[in-house]
């Protein structure tokens, strides 16, 4: 059982990355990134989420830097953006990213989404960068089953983890499954459906017989589920109640009502369908 907010998940290479962590999409670049991610590691979080599309990296790695929290007990992950990819060009944009962060290693990098005709390009360019040392895990985000078949069929190295949009109404069992048959660790992004999924009555009961909230009641049931999750908030009060999540278990009943709450439906874009 997820007892602490130290507990990590062993990635199939090895490497040790916390349940979970805080993710910075839409905070803006500068103060608001710091002071959040400061906040963040105050409560207690060690695995930040970011992304060169966020344009908060700096912000992150000022904030890390100023943390004095030794740089081997947090745990960054960022993401190759879809106008990078390609072999030569991602090579490039880990340099920028590792600049701005103020790193000498990273510990994940992702490819940020299945750009048709470039990923398995950019793939290559992650497996030499993890052989280099320059990261210490590599993985994916936003890939289907069929895009990850295609990276294991050209693939050395078998990607870490594989960070999708996953929440009660978007269960994604079929890809869950498979990632577990392949040791591909699932990560939840948009964990609160970006806060639409709160006002769900099954979840806000659930919350009420937990006396907890609905956002700690899914931030558990990820846990529960064995799925990394990254919430997100700049709100000082939410940082800390969305790791308040380790003194208190789902039953299975519980499980399977959140489980009931699938619609197959995305609050993000479609990783099939999308022209970015
Ligand atoms: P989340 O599901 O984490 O929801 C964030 C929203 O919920 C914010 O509006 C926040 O508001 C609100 N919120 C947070 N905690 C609470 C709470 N306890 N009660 C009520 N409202 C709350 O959405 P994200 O899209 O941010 O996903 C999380 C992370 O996943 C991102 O930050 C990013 O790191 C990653 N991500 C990755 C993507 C990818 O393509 N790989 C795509 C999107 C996200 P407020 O901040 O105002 O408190």
């Amino acid at each position: 059982m997820i007892s602490s907010i130290k507990d990590c998940t062993k990635l199939n290479n090895g490497l040790e990355m916390p349940w979970l962590g805080f993710g910075v999409f839409l905070v803006d670049p500068g103060e608001e990134t710091e002071l959040a991610v400061k906040r963040a590691l105050d409560a207690g979080y060690r695995s930040i989420d970011t992304a060169a599309i966020y344009e908060n990296e700096a912000g992150v790695g000022k904030a890390i830097q100023e943390s004095g929290i030794p740089r081997e007990d947090i745990f960054i992950t960022t993401k190759l953006w879809n106008a990078d990819q390609g072999y030569d060009s991602a090579l490039k944009a880990f340099d920028e990213s590792m600049k701005k962060l103020r790193i000498e290693v990273l510990d994940l990098y992702l490819i940020h989404w299945p750009v048709v005709g470039r990923y398995l390009d950019s793939w290559k360019a992650l497996e030499k960068l993890y052989k280099d040392g320059r990261v210490k895990a590599i993985g994916l985000s936003n890939f289907q089953i069929h895009h990850i078949q295609d990276i294991l069929d050209i693939s050395e190295v078998v990607p870490t983890v594989n960070q999708v949009e996953f929440h009660p109404r978007l269960r994604q069992i079929d890809l869950h499954n498979f990632c577990i048959e392949n040791q591909i660790q699932l990560q939840a992004w948009a964990p609160l459906a970006q806060g639409k999924a709160l006002d769900i009555p099954e979840l806000v009961k659930l919350g009420e017989k937990h006396g907890k909230s609905p956002a700690q009641i899914l931030i558990r049931w990820d846990l529960q589920l064995q799925v990394l999750t990254i919430p997100k908030s700049i709100t000082p009060h939410r940082i800390i109640e969305n790791c308040q999540v380790f003194d208190f278990e789902l039953s299975d009943e519980d499980m399977a009502v959140i489980e009931s709450l699938n619609r197959d439906e995305r609050v993000g874009p479609d990783p099939d369908n999308f022209d970015f």
